[in-house]
């Protein structure tokens, strides 16, 4: 216990500085409770008290409450959570984990550690597409063998990881090789070329419904946007394929109110072989699909940006 030495020539006692990292709302509220608790020492101890003598009471109690008795048993050594890669590990695994996966993992970890006080290891790391299914080993007990993935399975036994990452790759415009450059330059993992047409195959059919609803959605919104009912002004793009002679080109129409889509035509060289007249083609059929849909056009502003 910390005492205040009073000598004859009045020099301060020894003392050392903590630190304690916070703006002025923090040291207001960490000076208050320091202050209730120097209080109520001061008054059941009946003596001056100073601030080693309340963190010592203060830590006393914690470690008192947390571990039985007073120093009996150690505290746990938690390691740090800032680490530093060393040379040797720059190439070491990486994957894509999900957040509740982690959980899973520190739920194994606690459960281990509640019957066996040796440490799981990684003893094998496969690759699943973007996800690591690890074999992790006890250092003590052979027996205590678990496999971990970095990702939960959807309903078709299927990884949400890998699912995720197929929709960000076909909603990117990313073509396969930049998805495989891009990967294998980061090292976390490759989705098989087979594995990702099973997906697209899906999420085609889905990817068109949400077109059709979201076209739907935005020519609603758009004729709403205007006080007249008696038609709406639509902006039109094209983006071609390539600069010159392209193979194909996408004309896309978008409300002048909203700037949704209200609609997109593809135009390829099997409908006509003369790339210079795609826009115009697909144009026409944006008119006809609009007039279908019951939905008159007042006019029409061609805006054109060739990338
Ligand atoms: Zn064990």
């Amino acid at each position: 216990m910390a005492t205040e030495k009073q000598d004859s020539s009045r020099k301060r006692p020894p003392n050392f500085r903590i630190e304690i990292p916070g703006d002025e709302t923090v040291k207001s509220r960490v000076l208050e409770k320091l202050q209730r608790v120097k209080s109520y020492l001061t008054s059941t101890l009946n003596k001056p008290v100073n601030n080693s003598l309340i963190i010592e009471e203060l830590l006393d109690f914690w470690i008192k409450q947390q571990l039985g008795s007073d120093n009996t048993k150690e505290l746990h050594p938690f390691p740090s959570t800032y680490s530093q890669t060393r040379r040797q590990d720059v190439d070491q695994g990486l994957f894509v984990t999900a957040e509740k996966s982690l959980d899973t993992y520190g739920e194994l970890f606690e459960a281990h550690t509640s019957i066996c006080n040796g440490k799981l290891k990684v003893l094998k790391r496969t690759m699943k597409g973007h996800v690591a299914s690890v074999r992790l080993m006890c250092t003590k007990e052979k027996s205590h063998s678990y496999l971990w993935s970095s990702s939960s399975y959807l309903p078709n036994d299927e990884f949400l990881v890998n699912h995720r990452i197929c929709h960000a790759f076909y909603s990117s415009g990313l073509l396969p090789v930049h998805y495989t450059r891009f990967v294998n330059g980061a090292g976390i993992g490759c989705i098989t070329k087979d594995r990702r047409s099973k997906f697209f195959r899906k999420y085609k059919e889905h990817a068109e419904n949400e077109s059709v609803q979201s076209v739907h959605n935005a020519i609603n919104d758009e004729i709403s946007s205007y006080d007249d009912l008696d038609g709406i002004n639509i902006m039109t793009d094209a983006r071609h394929g390539w600069r010159k002679n392209a193979e194909d080109t996408t004309v896309v129409a978008l409300g002048e109110k909203t700037h949704k889509v209200m609609d997109c035509e593809h135009v390829t060289k099997s409908q006509d072989k003369v790339a210079q007249r795609h826009e115009r083609l697909g144009t026409q059929k944006i008119y006809e699909n609009l007039e279908n849909k019951m939905c008159p056009l007042k006019f029409m502003h061609m805006i054109e940006i060739w990338l």
